[in-house]
């Protein structure tokens, strides 16, 4: 049997914390995962560590939403960990899936010739598009201002003792990332040229003054710099202006996410080094973080016992796409 919200949560000495569960919080925002019922103890892993790092005393509310049907199991599984409020939901009709206008032969051969990871997964493809272009549409979300996306398997290294909501809120921050690498070319072959269509075709959109020498270099070809969606928090209003559904839309017709494997990450990127200027953007650098493959272990943590990791793994610096970061303004 899995154990009680006592066993977890509930037995934490520090009690109320900073934020009760059920209360309005400084800022609207809540942890939000896309999630299937098998990934339901990678699932309580991350939970488990997010809520013992931080959120056992800021109790933001969790959102989990599922193109399936979730279980008992799983929703008692996640219940079980936290004092925060937990919603549960299934996708709206359309934003799982291929639109009409996607040629689905053509697809399918890609999928069967495709030998870069994941590229012979369909669902992979509805998930990116999902992220990319839906889910801060979801019902769920409706009445929110801000999300921190989380995922199973994840590791939050460190104790987080402050509220980034609230850090993004008071300080007009727009995205904030953590991981920054380069994505594999095979999966974007043709993401950067229909970025550059939709910026002629739509220069009003575009400001001046923006990152966009992040994902363009002095040749005027792809960085392929993103930061790794996995771990974000976004300030809503950002996927819901006018110019970010334009340029989804604009991807979304070109097909990319099915006869390619357009990711989220490089889409969130790519629109973000478009539309926002560096002042918009934050490098949580101090938020500890593993996503299988790669992980960021804060250099400047000398406290004693708030992170696990070794320093030595930041990534960041050996990292080309976090160096370049810094020099771009
Ligand atoms: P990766 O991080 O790119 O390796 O991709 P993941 O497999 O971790 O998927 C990203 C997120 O989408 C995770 O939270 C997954 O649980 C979720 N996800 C991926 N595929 C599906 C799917 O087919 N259905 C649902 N409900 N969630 C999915
Ligand atoms: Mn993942």
């Amino acid at each position: 049997a899995l154990a009680t919200n006592a066993d977890y949560g509930g037995a934490k000495s520090d009690a109320q914390g900073d934020y009760r569960p059920g209360t309005p919080k400084p800022v609207k925002g809540a942890l939000v995962a896309l999630v299937r019922n098998e990934d339901l103890y990678g699932m309580r892993m991350a939970v488990r560590e997010l809520e013992d790092r931080w959120n056992h005393k800021y109790n933001y509310p969790y959102i989990f939403l599922n193109d399936q049907p979730f279980t008992e199991k799983f929703m008692d599984g996640i219940r079980d960990l936290t004092k925060a409020s937990v919603q549960f939901g299934t996708l709206e009709p359309g934003t799982w899936g291929y639109p009409e206008w996607i040629d689905q032969e053509k697809a399918k051969q890609e999928r069967e010739t495709a030998s870069y990871i994941k590229g012979h997964s369909e669902s992979y493809r509805f998930m990116c598009r999902f992220q990319s272009g839906f889910v801060y549409k979801h019902p769920l979300l409706a009445g929110l201002d801000y999300y921190w996306r989380i995922e199973p398997d994840v590791h939050y290294y460190c104790d987080i003792d402050y509220d980034p909501f609230l850090y993004m809120k008071s300080n007009g921050l727009k995205y904030g990332w953590n991981i920054a690498p380069s994505e594999y070319e095979p999966t974007v072959r043709t993401l950067w040229n229909t970025t550059q269509a939709f910026m002629a075709q739509h220069a009003d959109l575009v400001p001046k003054h923006n990152m966009i020498d992040w994902v363009r270099d002095s040749n005027g070809q792809y960085t392929r710099c993103h930061f790794w969606s996995n771990f974000e928090i976004v300030d809503l209003s950002f996927y819901r202006s006018a110019e970010y559904e334009a340029y989804f839309n604009f991807l979304d017709r070109a097909g990319g996410f099915f006869y390619e494997r357009w990711g989220d990450a490089p889409i969130h990127s790519l629109a973000v080094a478009m539309f926002l200027k560096k002042s918009d953007i934050h490098y949580f650098d101090d938020i500890g973080y593993y996503h299988p493959a790669m992980s960021h272990c804060p250099a400047g943590s000398k406290e004693r016992g708030k992170c696990v990791c070794d320093p030595k793994e930041g990534w960041a610096d050996g990292f080309s796409c976090a160096k370049l970061w810094r020099q771009v303004s």
